[in-house]
C-alpha cells in the first residue's frame, strides 16, 4: 500500500510545527494505523530538524523542504516545496492543515500532481478506504464520501482533531531538493485586518461575541459606545479571548450609526461569516438569530447574556443564558479577572 502523507509547516519562529500541523499528525498517523499503511510527513520549516523534533513519537518516515526561502508564505516556494515533497513521498492520499498558508497552495499542487482535493474535512474514517466527512451549505448537512482518484489531498479543518503530543527528541530527517522559480513575491510586513489591534485568536478557549445591542439606546436613553468598546477591550485583554460580532453591529458603520472601531466584517460569525471552533463561547448583546447561530454549530459550550428574555439564545440555542445588563455583567467581570488573570 502507498505510503500516507502528512504535509505540515512551521510557525513564525521557524522552529516549531504550527498546532493545525499537529493535528494533521494526528490524524494522519491515526489513519495509517487504520489501514496499516506506512506514513510519512513532509515538513516545512527553516530549522526542519529542530520543528520535526515533536514528531520523535510518531515513527514516521520525516522528508524535509528546509532554508530561508520558507521562512515566509509565499505561493512559488510553499507549492513547489509540497510538490517536491509529494514526488518524493509517491503518496495516493496527501493530509494537510486547512491553514491559510496551505490553504492558498493545495489545489494548485494537487493540479500539478495530476489529483483531486477536498477541503474543510472535519474527520476520517473508514477501514479498507478512506472516508472524509466535511459539512455543506452552511454546516447544515453532513456528508461522508469517498474518491477513487489519485493522490486524493484533504486540507483538515483547524481545531477538529486534538494535536500530536508525543515525547519530543531526535529524529532522521531526509531533505528533499527543492528548485526554486526566480522569486517574484517578497513578504516587507504584516497589516492586521483588525487596524491594528489583533483580535481574531482561533487558539483562544473562548470565544466573546458582540452583537449590536452594545451601541444601541440603553435603559437611560443613551448610547454608551466608547464604554461598550472599552469593556469588550479590557475582557479580551484580562481572558485571551478571540473577537467575534454580529453581521448588525459590523454592517452598522456602512449605515453611519456608532461604531465599535476595532470591528470588521473579519470577526463576523454565521451563514455568511465563519464558523470558529472554540471551547466555549459567550455571546453579548445579541438577539441570537438563526443566520448568526449557524455559525457557533461547533463551539461546545454556548452561553449568552441579554436583556431580552425571549431573544433566539432562550429557545434552545444556548446552553446557558443570563438575561442581565451585558454591561454590568461584563464590567464586573473584567474587576474580577484584572485581580485574577487566566
Ligand atoms: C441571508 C442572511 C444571512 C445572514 N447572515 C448572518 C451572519 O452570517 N451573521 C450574523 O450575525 N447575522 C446574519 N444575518 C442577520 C441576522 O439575521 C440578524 O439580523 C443579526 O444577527 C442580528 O444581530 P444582533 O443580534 O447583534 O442585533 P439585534 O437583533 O439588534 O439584537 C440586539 C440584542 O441586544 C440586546 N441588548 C441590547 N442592550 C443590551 C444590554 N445592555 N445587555 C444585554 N443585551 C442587550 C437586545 O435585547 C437585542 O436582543 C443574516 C441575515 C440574512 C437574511
Amino acid at each position: 500500500m502507498k505510503p500516507i502523507l502528512v504535509l505540515t509547516h512551521a510557525d513564525e519562529s521557524g522552529s516549531a510545527l504550527t498546532k493545525a500541523s499537529l493535528e494533521a499528525v494526528t490524524a494522519g498517523k491515526d489513519l495509517a494505523q487504520q489501514l496499516s499503511a506506512p506514513l510519512v510527513i513532509g515538513v516545512i520549516a527553516v530549522h526542519a530538524v529542530a520543528a520535526a523534533s515533536a514528531l520523535a513519537a510518531t515513527e514516521a518516515r520525516i522528508l524535509s523542504v528546509t532554508g530561508e526561502a520558507f521562512a515566509q508564505a509565499r505561493y512559488a516556494s510553499d507549492a513547489a516545496a509540497c510538490e517536491a515533497l509529494c514526488r518524493a513521498a509517491d503518496s495516493a492520499l496527501v493530509l494537510a492543515p486547512g491553514s491559510s498558508r496551505f490553504a492558498r497552495i493545495a489545489a494548485g499542487v494537487a493540479h500539478r500532481l495530476g489529483g483531486v482535493i477536498d477541503t474543510h474535512i472535519t474527520a476520517l474514517g473508514g477501514s479498507s478506504t478512506v472516508e472524509a466527512t466535511r459539512w455543506f451549505y452552511r454546516q447544515r448537512v453532513e456528508g461522508v464520501f469517498h474518491r477513487e482518484a489519485s493522490p486524493w489531498f484533504l486540507l483538515l479543518e483547524p481545531g477538529t482533531q486534538t494535536a500530536f503530543t508525543g515525547t519530543p527528541g531526535t529524529v532522521q530527517v531526509e531533505s528533499v531538493a527543492v528548485e526554486l522559480p526566480a522569486p517574484r513575491t517578497y513578504v516587507t510586513g504584516v497589516r492586521a485586518a483588525s487596524q491594528g489591534q489583533q483580535t481574531i485568536r482561533p487558539d483562544a478557549k473562548l470565544l466573546l461575541v458582540a452583537g449590536a445591542g452594545w451601541t444601541k439606546k440603553q435603559p437611560d436613553g443613551q448610547v454608551h459606545a466608547t464604554e461598550a468598546g472599552q469593556l469588550i477591550l479590557g475582557f479580551l485583554g484580562n481572558s485571551g479571548a478571540s473577537l467575534g460580532s454580529s453581521k448588525s453591529l459590523v454592517d452598522q458603520g456602512g449605515e453611519g450609526q456608532p461604531v465599535l472601531p476595532f470591528l470588521t466584517h473579519m470577526n463576523q460569525i454565521g451563514q455568511t461569516g465563519s464558523t470558529p471552533r472554540h471551547a466555549k463561547g459567550l455571546s453579548t448583546c445579541c438577539h441570537g438569530e438563526e443566520p448568526h447561530v449557524v455559525g457557533w454549530r461547533f463551539i461546545g459550550d454556548r452561553r449568552a447574556i441579554s436583556l431580552d428574555p425571549n431573544c433566539g439564545w432562550t429557545r434552545g440555542k444556548a446552553d446557558v443564558v443570563y438575561i442581565a445588563d451585558a454591561f454590568q455583567v461584563i464590567a464586573k467581570v473584567n474587576e474580577l479577572l484584572s485581580v485574577n488573570k487566566p
